[in-house]
C-alpha cells in the first residue's frame, strides 16, 4: 500500500493514460538553444525514467515575434522537427509522455519586434510592443496552431498553450494590457477570443487524439486582472474549444508579490485551483511551491486539483516519483525554491541547473561512475561542499570518512535555516544526513581535525569553509558589537535599535531575522497572504487585497549599511533580490549606501560620506552587527600542503568571494566525481 494513493493514481484522458498525477511543469532551461539534442533528450529521458506522468517542455516560440528573445527555440522547419524527434523518441523509449509548450511571449519578448493586444509597455521590458491589427492577430493564432501541428509531427504527445504569467494570450485577457475596442477587446467575451481561438485552432490542426493543456492565469496579481467569474467563464470556454487539461498559472512575471520563492508557503496557491474543481469536465492541475510527495498528496487528497505540477523539484531530483513509489521519499533531493541555479541562470542567459543537483541539465557531462580503484578518502568540513564531496565519493565506491569540528553536520546551512523564509534549508540538511547514512559515510563530529588525523588517507578533501572578515572598524571591540555568528546562533542579546554593517546576502538575512518575530509567515499561509496583500479573486479583481500589504510590525528598528554607493541588495539573486528588498522595506528597515564607518561607541555607529569624511551621522544603536563578508579558513589546507597526500581544497576554503551553497555543492560533487 502506497503512502501516496492520490498522487500515484493513473489518469485516463481517453486517448492516453498518464501513469500518475505528476506533471513536470515547463521550465526554460536553455538546453534547446544549445542544439545538442542528445543532451536535451537525456535531460527529459532521465525524468521519464524517474516516473513523471507527463512532462512539458520549455516554451517553444510559435514564430519569431513571439520568442522570449531573438533566436528563441521553436519548430520552424523540417530540421527542427527532426531534432525534436530525438527528444520525443528517447522519452517514449523511457516510457514517458511529453508535451511541447507553445509560448508566445507578446510584450514580454525581449525584442523591439514584440507584439501585443495594445501598445502598453511592460515594466520588466525595455521594448514597447506594437499593437497588432486584425491580420496580425490572425497570423499569431495560425502560427500557434501550426506549432501544435508540428509538435505532433515531431512526436510530442501534446502541447501546452501558455495563457498565463502575463504572456501574449494573458495580455489579451485583461484590461491591464488590452485597451482595444474592436472584436478582440472591450467586453470579456471579446478579450477571451484569442485564448479560445488558440485552443480551437490548435485542436483542429493537431487532431483529436492529442493532449492539449491550456495554462490559465487563475490569479493575475497585477492591477486590472481577472475576477474569479471571468476565470471560470474562460475555463469553460477553453474546455469547449477542445482543451484536454487545464493547468494553473499564478501571477504575472511583473507582479510584485512572490509566487514561487522559498519564502512563499508550500502549496500556497492550491486554494486558487480548488475553486475551479467540479466546475469543468476536464482534469485540472495545480501548481507552485509543491516540492514533496507528502505536500502533493495532501493537495490532491484535499480536492484542490486532479494533478500537481512540479517543475523545479524535478530538476532537484529526476527520480522524485520513482523514489516516492518505492517508499523512499526521504532520499528525494529537496528543491529549496532558491531559484539560484535555475531561474537566476535563465535570466542571466546561462543554462539552468540546480543548487542541490549539479547534474541537472548536465546529465551527459557530469557522470558519477563506480570507481575501479577504491581509495580511503577523508573529507574535512561537513558544510555543503564537504557533504556533497563525501556523498558523491561514497556513491562511487570510495571508503569515506567525514570530519567536522561542530557537533552537527551542515556548516553554514545551519545559519541559513534559522532565517525566516528559509525554512526549506532544514530539509536540505536532513537530506544530507539521510544520504550520509545511505552511503555508509563514517561521520566523526565534535573535534577539529589536524594534520596527524589525516595521515592514513589516500586523498584528503578540505572543505573547512570560511571565517568572518575583520573589518577593522575603530571601537569594534565594544560590548555592543556582535558578529552574525553570535546573532544567528542565538548567543547574542540584540537590542531594540540595531545597525547592521554590511548589506550582502548575510546582512540582508540578519535584517530579516531581527525584524521578524517567530514563527515566520512562510509557515502560516493566512499570515503570509496578509503580509503581501493577496486575497481571493472572488473578493477582489486579480487577487490584490484592497488594503494592500499588511506585515506585522518589526520588533526592532534596523539600519542596514554598506560602503558601496550602489543600491543595497543589487547583487542578491536576480529573481529574488527584489523580494528581500521589498520585505525589509515593509518592515521599515532603513538602507544606507556609500558610507565610511568612522567608529563605534556606546551610542552606536558613527558614519560619514566621501573621502573627506563629511556629512557625519550617528546611527543610534544598542547593538551593532558585523556582516562584513568572509575569508577562507585555510589553516589546515596550508598545513597539509607538504604532506605527500592528494589534497583537494573546495568550497569556501578554496575561494570565499561570492561563495554560496550552489558553488560549494557543485565543486564538492565535481571533485568527488573525479577522485
Ligand atoms: P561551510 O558551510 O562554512 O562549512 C565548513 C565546515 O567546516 C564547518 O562545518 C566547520 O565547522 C568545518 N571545519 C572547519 N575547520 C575544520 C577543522 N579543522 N576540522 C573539522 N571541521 C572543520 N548560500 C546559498 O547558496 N543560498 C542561501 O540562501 C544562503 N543563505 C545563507 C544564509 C546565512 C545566514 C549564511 C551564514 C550563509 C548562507 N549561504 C547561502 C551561504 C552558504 O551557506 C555557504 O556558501 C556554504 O555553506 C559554504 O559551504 P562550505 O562547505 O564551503 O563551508
Ligand atoms: P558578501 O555578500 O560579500 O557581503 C559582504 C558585505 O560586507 C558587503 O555588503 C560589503 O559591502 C561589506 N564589506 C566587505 N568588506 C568590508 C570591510 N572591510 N569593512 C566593512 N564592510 C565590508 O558576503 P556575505 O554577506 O558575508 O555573504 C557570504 C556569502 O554567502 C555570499 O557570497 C553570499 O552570496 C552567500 N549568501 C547567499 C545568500 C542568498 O540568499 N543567496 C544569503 C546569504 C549569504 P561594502 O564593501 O560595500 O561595504
Ligand atoms: Fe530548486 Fe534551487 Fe534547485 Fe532551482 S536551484 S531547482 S529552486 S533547489
Amino acid at each position: 500500500m502506497t503512502e501516496y494513493p492520490n498522487l500515484l493514481a493513473p489518469l485516463d484522458l481517453g486517448h492516453a493514460t498518464l501513469r500518475n498525477r505528476v506533471l513536470m511543469g515547463s521550465m526554460h532551461t536553455g538546453l534547446e538553444e544549445t542544439k545538442d539534442w542528445n543532451r536535451v533528450a537525456e535531460f527529459y529521458a532521465a525524468r521519464a525514467r524517474g516516473g513523471v506522468g507527463l512532462m512539458v517542455t520549455g516554451g517553444m516560440a510559435p514564430n519569431a515575434e513571439g520568442g522570449v528573445f531573438p533566436g528563441a527555440a521553436g519548430l520552424f522547419n523540417d530540421q527542427d522537427i527532426e531534432n525534436h524527434r530525438v527528444v520525443t523518441d528517447r522519452v517514449h523509449e523511457a516510457g514517458g509522455l511529453i508535451a511541447m509548450q507553445v509560448l508566445h511571449a507578446g510584450r514580454y519578448a525581449y525584442s523591439p519586434d514584440c507584439v501585443s493586444a495594445s501598445a502598453v509597455k511592460s515594466p520588466i521590458s525595455p521594448f514597447p510592443p506594437k499593437e497588432l491589427d486584425e491580420e496580425g492577430i490572425q497570423k499569431q493564432l495560425n502560427d500557434i496552431a501550426t506549432a501544435a501541428a508540428r509538435a505532433r509531427k515531431a512526436g510530442y504527445d501534446g502541447v501546452e498553450i501558455m495563457g498565463s504569467e502575463g504572456y501574449f494570450i494573458n495580455q489579451f485577457l485583461v484590461r491591464h494590457t488590452n485597451k482595444r475596442t474592436d472584436y478582440w477587446g472591450g467586453s470579456y467575451e471579446n478579450r477571451m477570443r484569442v485564448a479560445i481561438e488558440a485552443v480551437k485552432r490548435a485542436r483542429a490542426a493537431a487532431g483529436d487524439d492529442f493532449i492539449i493543456i491550456c495554462r490559465l492565469s487563475m490569479i493575475d496579481l497585477v492591477p486590472d486582472g481577472s475576477t474569479f467569474d471571468e476565470v471560470l467563464q474562460l475555463a469553460r470556454e477553453v474546455e469547449k474549444a477542445g482543451a484536454s487539461i487545464i493547468n494553473t498559472g499564478i501571477g504575472w512575471h511583473e507582479a510584485r508579490i512572490p509566487t514561487i520563492a522559498t519564502s512563499v508557503p508550500r502549496a500556497a496557491f492550491a486554494w486558487v485551483t480548488k475553486k475551479l474543481m467540479g466546475k469543468v469536465g476536464i482534469p485540472i492541475v495545480t501548481s507552485n511551491r509543491i516540492n514533496t510527495p507528502q505536500v502533493a498528496e495532501q493537495v490532491l487528497a484535499d480536492g484542490c486539483a486532479d494533478m500537481v505540477s512540479m517543475a523545479r523539484p524535478l530538476l532537484a531530483d529526476a527520480d522524485f516519483v520513482a523514489k516516492a513509489e518505492a517508499g523512499r521519499a526521504d532520499r528525494i533531493a529537496p528543491c529549496i525554491a532558491c531559484n539560484q541555479a535555475c531561474l537566476d541562470h535563465t535570466f542571466s542567459g546561462k543554462i539552468s541547473t540546480c543548487l542541490v543537483n549539479p547534474r541537472a541539465c548536465h546529465e551527459t557531462e557530469l557522470l558519477i561512475e563506480k570507481t575501479l580503484d577504491p581509495k580511503r578518502v577523508a573529507v574535512v568540513g561537513a558544510g555543503p561542499a564537504g557533504l556533497s564531496a563525501a556523498i558523491t565519493a561514497a556513491q562511487r565506491g570510495h571508503d569515506v570518512t567525514l570530519f567536522d569540528k561542530a557537533d552537527r553536520i551542515g556548516g553554514q546551512l545551519n545559519m541559513a535555516r534559522v532565517i525566516p523564509g528559509k525554512e526549506e534549508f532544514h530539509g536540505l540538511v536532513e537530506w544530507f544526513e539521510t544520504m550520509l547514512a545511505d552511503h555508509d559515510v563514517e561521520t566523526r563530529l565534535g573535534r577539529a581535525v589536524g594534520e596527524e588525523d589525516l595521515k592514513p588517507f589516500d586523498d584528503v578533501v578540505i572543505a573547512s569553509g570560511v571565517l568572518p572578515r575583520d573589518p577593522g572598524i575603530p571601537g569594534q571591540d565594544n560590548e555592543n558589537v556582535v558578529s552574525y555568528l553570535d546573532v544567528l546562533s542565538g548567543q547574542a542579546q540584540v537590542g531594540a535599535r540595531v545597525a547592521i554593517v554590511g548589506a550582502g546576502g548575510i546582512g540582508f538575512d540578519v535584517a530579516e531575522y531581527l525584524t521578524q518575530e517567530r514563527p515566520s509567515p512562510t509557515e502560516n499561509l493566512t499570515e503570509w497572504m496578509r503580509e503581501w496583500g493577496v486575497t481571493d479573486t472572488a473578493e477582489a479583481r486579480s487577487g490584490l487585497a484592497p488594503e494592500g500589504p499588511h506585515p506585522e510590525p518589526s520588533p526592532r528598528q534596523v539600519t542596514l549599511l554598506q560602503r558601496k554607493a550602489e543600491r543595497p541588495g543589487k547583487r542578491l539573486g536576480k529573481t529574488t533580490g527584489w523580494i528581500h528588498r521589498a520585505a525589509l522595506k515593509m518592515k521599515g528597515v532603513e538602507m544606507v549606501s556609500g558610507v565610511n564607518y568612522d567608529r563605534i561607541d556606546d551610542q552606536g555607529l558613527h558614519v560619514s560620506t566621501g573621502e573627506a569624511r563629511e556629512n557625519t551621522r550617528l546611527i543610534n544603536a544598542d547593538t551593532v552587527v558585523l556582516c562584513t563578508g568572509q575569508v577562507s579558513e585555510r589553516s589546515l589546507a596550508d598545513a597539509m600542503a607538504d604532506h605527500g597526500v592528494n589534497v583537494h581544497v573546495i568550497g569556501g576554503a578554496d575561494v570565499a568571494a561570492e561563495l554560496d551553497a550552489k558553488r560549494a555543492i557543485n565543486q564538492g560533487t565535481r571533485v568527488a566525481a573525479a577522485l
